[in-house]
C-alpha cells in the first residue's frame, strides 16, 4: 500500500448574518473549549451537508474525519456518515489555468497516504528555530474527502500545545465564520502553511514557507477539495505563489490545481480588527455561493 500511494503521489496526484455572534466571541482563552474537536458533531448534522445532501446530483461518497491530534497516534480517522458531494456550479472567473489533475485518491489511500505524509512531518527538522521550539507539529484536521479546505498560516501556543490547528481565540472565531455559512468543522480539513509554530508567533520566513511547501501541497493533493478558503496573507501568497497584497488578492477566485481559492481575512486579524469582519462576510458570501450553499441571511 506504501508503494501503491508514493508512487501515487509523486506522480501529483463581517457583518456576518452572525454578526452579533461574532461580536460575541469571548476574550478569554478557550483552550481545550472543544474548538478544536472535531469529533464532536457529524458532517450530517450541520444545515450545510443537508444542503449538499439535498443538493447532490453526483455520487456518494464516505466522509471520514482525519481527526488525529497527536504525533505519537496512528491516523485514527474516523468513518463518519455517508454524505453526497455536490459538483459546485461553475460561474466564476479563475484567474490562472488548472494544473494537470491527478487521479483521486480512494478514502482510504487518503487515510493511509495522509498517515504516510504525517510521520514525515513529525520527523522533519527542516526548519531549526521552530524545531527548536515546537511542542508538536500541527498536520491538519478535519473531512478527509472534503469539499472546503481551510488554508492558514501557522500553529499558535494552543495549537502547538494540542496539535490541531485553530484552537485557541482564532480558532473560536473561525469556526463562528463556518456556522455563519451552516458548516462546522466536520464539514471542511482545516490545514496551515507551516506545520511548527514560529517562536513569538512571528510571520514565517519564506524560507520556511518553501520549507514546508512540499507538505502542504502533497496534503492538498490527497484531500482534493473543490474550493479552498485562505485565511491571511501568508497563507495566500505561498499558496498561490504570489507577492500580490492581501487586498488585491480578495473578491474574486484563484485557481490552484483545478481548486477555487478565494482569500480572506485570517480571523486573527479579525479580533484584532473587527470592522474587517464585514469584508470577510463579503468573502464568504461569495464562496457560499460558488458552493451552492444557500444562507438563510440571503
Ligand atoms: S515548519 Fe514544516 S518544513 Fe519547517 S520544520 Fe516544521 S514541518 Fe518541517
Amino acid at each position: 500500500m506504501r508503494q501503491r500511494l508514493e508512487s501515487l503521489l509523486r506522480a501529483g496526484v463581517v457583518d456576518f448574518p452572525a454578526v452579533g455572534v461574532l461580536a460575541e466571541a469571548p476574550a478569554g482563552d478557550p483552550r481545550g473549549s472543544g474548538a478544536g474537536a472535531s469529533s464532536t458533531g457529524t458532517a450530517s448534522g450541520s444545515p450545510a451537508s443537508r444542503s449538499l445532501r439535498a443538493g447532490a446530483a453526483g455520487s456518494t461518497v464516505s466522509i471520514v474525519r482525519d481527526s488525529v491530534p497527536s504525533e505519537s497516534s496512528t491516523e485514527g480517522a474516523a468513518r463518519s456518515s455517508v454524505a453526497n458531494v455536490a459538483p459546485a456550479a461553475s460561474s466564476a472567473a479563475v484567474s490562472r489555468s488548472p494544473h494537470p489533475a491527478a487521479q483521486p485518491l480512494s478514502v482510504d489511500e487518503r487515510v493511509a497516504a495522509l498517515e504516510v505524509l504525517r510521520s514525515e512531518v513529525c520527523a522533519c527538522a527542516l526548519c531549526p528555530a521552530l524545531v527548536q521550539n515546537r511542542s508538536r507539529t500541527v498536520f491538519g484536521v478535519g473531512n478527509i474527502a472534503p469539499r472546503l479546505c481551510i488554508f492558514g498560516e501557522a500553529p499558535g501556543a494552543d495549537e502547538d500545545r494540542q496539535g490541531i490547528p485553530f484552537v485557541g481565540r482564532a480558532g473560536q472565531l473561525l469556526d463562528k465564520i463556518l456556522a455563519a455559512c451552516t458548516l462546522n468543522r466536520d464539514d471542511v480539513y482545516i490545514l496551515n502553511t507551516l506545520k511548527c509554530r514560529p517562536p513569538d508567533n512571528r510571520t514565517p520566513s519564506e524560507d520556511e514557507v518553501e520549507n514546508c511547501r512540499g507538505f502542504f501541497e502533497r496534503q492538498l493533493q490527497i484531500l482534493r477539495p473543490e474550493f479552498i478558503c485562505c485565511l491571511g496573507a501568508t497563507a495566500a501568497k505561498a499558496l498561490l505563489r504570489t507577492t500580490s497584497t492581501l487586498g488585491r488578492l480578495r473578491g474574486r477566485f484563484h485557481d490552484v490545481a483545478g481548486a477555487k481559492v478565494i482569500v480572506t481575512y485570517h480571523p486573527a486579524y479579525l479580533l484584532r480588527n473587527p470592522a474587517a469582519k464585514k469584508d470577510t462576510w463579503e468573502d464568504m458570501k461569495l464562496l457560499m455561493k460558488e458552493m451552492g450553499i444557500a444562507l438563510s441571511s440571503e
